[in-house]
């Protein structure tokens, strides 16, 4: 099954999240600066990181029944692996660091957010994050909110939109954008499909997989499109693609890559649109790139005279 939903707000909440991201990066004066300098975002925040020796699950679970709100941290802490914990009371924030650099990041910077955000503050004295609640199933609006936050203080508003605008529309672009972000692959695939100014989208697949009957298959983790791909095509929902989906042909069986290969989609219309889709394989995922191949050549070919 997909993902669900961690990251969708009215716009109201919406501008009062971005509000306080932008706060955030003012006063910490980290706007143009790549990546966000994280620490003196927390730093400018009076927002201290325990040492990484303080994670330690035993010890978090001690920890957090020193707390009131035990029983059900308690418990939520026996079912999942927690990766962040902010504790209002102390101003202080743990991360699991055995977990990847950009994605402590992330976390630093969600943990920032129930912070910053003051409703948070008032509501909770702590905020326990793990696989429940940063990738959940039941995504409270809390967390959403918490991610908005992050994710505008990492891609610095539109930041991450412009940059990719002065790039190729490819595969290899958000890969690329990763690393100047300080995001993880996954993120910034995620932020090039929902901010980019032309038609396209980006599926995130699980690990492709075997079955006798159907061969090749890829379960969908998410699927994320620009507003021009949203006003083309349908919103994407497929669960996972199968050899017999036109996409099937892109999901990199035996290799690392599919190069950029014509494919067939079909918009609100009816009306089949060649489309160029491109694959990689990451280990973790599969990433697809798709995008329509008119709006392509209108907008960028120049034949140079000889
Ligand atoms: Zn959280």
């Amino acid at each position: 099954m997909a993902k669900a939903d961690d990251s969708s707000l009215d716009p109201e909440e919406l501008r009062a999240v971005q509000a306080a991201a932008r706060r955030a990066l003012d006063r910490a004066s980290a706007w143009g600066i790549y990546p966000t300098p994280t620490a003196v975002i927390l730093e400018a925040a009076s927002l201290k990181v325990a040492p990484a020796s303080a994670f330690d699950p035993r010890r978090i679970t001690d920890y957090l029944l020193g707390k009131a709100e035990s029983a059900a941290v308690a418990l939520k802490s026996a079912i999942a692996k927690v990766f962040g914990i902010y504790d209002a009371g102390e101003q202080l924030i743990h991360i699991d660091d055995t977990v990847h650099k950009s994605k402590q990041n992330f976390l630093k910077l969600h943990e920032a957010g129930h912070h910053e955000l003051p409703s948070h503050r008032s509501a909770f004295r702590l905020f326990h994050d793990c696989e429940k609640t940063l990738d959940p199933t039941i995504s409270d609006l809390f967390e959403r909110e918490a991610n908005n936050f992050a994710r505008f203080v990492l891609f610095q508003g539109d930041g991450y939109a412009s940059m990719a605008a002065d790039h190729k529309l490819e595969l290899k672009t958000p890969m690329k954008l990763a690393g100047k972000f300080g995001a993880s692959v996954y993120a910034s695939c995620r932020e090039f499909a929902r901010t980019h100014h032309r038609a396209c989208a980006v599926y995130v697949l699980e690990p492709v997989t075997y079955c006798e009957k159907t061969g090749a298959r890829a379960k969908v983790r998410r699927i994320e499109a620009s507003p021009d791909y949203l006003r083309q095509f349908r919103r994407p929902d497929e669960t996972e693609i199968t050899l017999d989906h036109s996409l099937g042909r892109v999901l990199p069986v035996g290799r690392k890559m599919t190069r950029p290969t014509t494919v067939s989609i079909t918009d609100r219309n009816g009306q089949a649109h060649e489309c160029v889709a491109e694959a990689f394989d990451t280990t973790f995922n599969v990433l697809l790139l798709i995008y329509p191949v008119k709006a392509l050549t209108a907008v960028t070919v120049i034949i140079p005279s000889r």
